[in-house]
């Protein structure tokens, strides 16, 4: 999965310090990364590569974190793309890098980047907020109100039939992949009620008998998935809602597609059903 980089370490504590140059850097610009793109390979740039032109780009630097000894900070400075070399790409790309390291990297400052740009003003009396110096929060000096950056919970749900797995696709994604049963955490609500209530909303069964597997940060979408097994209880017929998903299916162990893609708790557990390497 993308968060297992072994065996390089991703260190998160939050640090108040300056860039150097040989420290690297993530730009976004909407939805776009800047990167140098190698065949298979994407490279974030260091400050070094951008002396010339922005000799000041990294004294506003904020810090990010760091993967084994190299810090990454983020910079608001657009336009970085007139330097040779260096491009805006999509951050779909972040799912398709091999390494699970850099698309970790660039995901997770994503996320970072979308809730630094989305807290600029306090929510609570609209003044511009400012930066801690001790940790990874944002507080506004006039009223007091402190922000952290949020994490959803979400349940990853594989329902099982003694050797049939329920598989399902989307409605309007791009990837048209096989996926499982998957929502968001209700507020009073535990993670094993989640599972039972979208199993119910998505496909209209019943499951019980749950087994916790695995969690997986996504930082795609500010969550933290939970991937639970569950085996039906009861009646197999599928109630499609069909606002949220194209397809659901139920799909013998032996005609489930390989998952070529490692990087997603999804992809996982369906593997992992697939080749019996879970034992319900
Ligand atoms: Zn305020």
């Amino acid at each position: 999965m993308m968060h297992e980089i072994e065996p390089r370490t991703f260190n998160n504590t939050y640090m108040n310090k300056k860039a150097k140059p040989g420290d690297q850097f993530l730009s976004f610009h909407g939805d776009n990364v800047l990167v140098r793109e190698g065949i298979d390979k994407l490279w974030y740039p260091s400050f070094s590569d951008f002396t010339q032109e922005y000799p000041h780009l990294k004294d506003k630097a904020q810090y990010l974190f760091a993967v084994d000894n190299v810090s990454y900070y983020l910079t608001d400075e657009q336009g970085l793309d007139s330097v040779e070399g260096w491009a805006y790409v999509s951050t779909k790309r972040f799912r398709t890098e091999l390494r699970h390291w850099r698309s970790l990297v660039g995901a997770v400052g994503w996320q970072l980047n979308r809730w630094y740009n989305n807290h600029r003003f306090c929510s609570r009396c609209g003044k511009e907020t400012l930066h801690s110096e001790k940790e990874r929060m944002l507080y506004c000096d006039p009223c007091g109100f402190q922000t952290y950056p949020t994490i959803s919970p979400c349940v990853i749900v594989a329902v099982h039939d003694h050797d049939r797995l329920l598989l399902t696709k989307y409605k309007g994604r791009p990837h048209h992949r096989y996926a499982l049963i998957a929502g968001f955490s209700e507020i009073g609500e535990s993670l094993e009620q989640t599972v039972c209530r979208e199993v119910q909303e998505e496909v209209g069964l019943k499951v019980k008998s749950l087994y916790y597997y695995k969690s997986q940060p996504w930082p795609f979408t500010d969550t933290i998935l939970a991937g639970f097994y569950a085996e039906l209880d009861g009646e197999d017929t599928i109630t499609l809602q069909e606002d949220e998903l194209s397809l659901g299916v139920w799909v013998n162990r032996k005609d489930i597609p390989p998952e070529v893609e490692k990087i997603s708790l999804t992809s996982e557990m369906i593997e992992a059903f697939r080749i019996s390497a879970v034992k319900l």
